[in-house]
């Protein structure tokens, strides 16, 4: 820190302290060690070393997740890996800019509960990658393509006898005229 004096009270010097400090969230804790503050003798103000603050805030978002339930920046980096992707890659499969994937894994930015299970389904079923990728859709509607036809030969097969049944019908109205 450049200014010795305290940025509150005016006083100083500051002093240096390295601590464990213990973040609390949502009824869980997280203790942080090598916590750098710079302390006030004077009036007791502690502020946080930016080295420690940057530090801090990405373990800090990644127990944030761990608490709600959401994936941690390192275990998405595990399942892009897992699939082979580059962090490009994934962001454009799952949508979102291109550099969301890479801001999921250095942990500045938690993803939606959505695309958390998204990641997950991934991770799960790698083979979903294929339904995603257009590609293969395409290639998946020419596989239909047969069945569909022979489905339809047996909807107007049906249609026929349907026809048959409704003129039968016809003819008892008729009788009944
Ligand atoms: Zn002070």
């Amino acid at each position: 820190m450049k200014s010795q004096k305290c940025p509150i009270c005016g006083a100083g010097p500051l002093q240096k302290i390295i601590k464990m400090e213990t973040f609390n969230y949502k009824g869980s804790s997280k203790d942080i060690p090598n916590y750098m503050t710079w302390s006030c003798p004077s009036c007791g103000e502690e502020i946080v070393a930016k080295e420690s603050l940057k530090e801090s805030g990405k373990v800090l978002k990644d127990f944030q997740r761990e608490v709600d339930g959401l994936l941690t920046g390192p275990q998405i980096k595990s399942i892009r890996m897992k699939l082979g992707l580059t962090q490009a890659q994934l962001a454009h499969i799952v949508g979102g800019g291109l550099k969301s994937v890479a801001r999921y894994e250095s942990g500045q930015v938690c993803q939606s509960k959505g695309m958390d299970n998204l990641l997950r389904i991934l991770d799960a079923y790698p083979q979903t990658l294929n339904i995603i990728n257009k590609n293969y859709v395409r290639t998946i509607s020419k596989l239909r393509v047969v069945p569909l036809e022979e489905y339809k030969m047996k909807i107007v097969g049906y249609k026929g006898k349907n026809a048959d049944f409704i003129s039968d019908d016809e003819g008892v109205v008729a009788d009944g005229v």
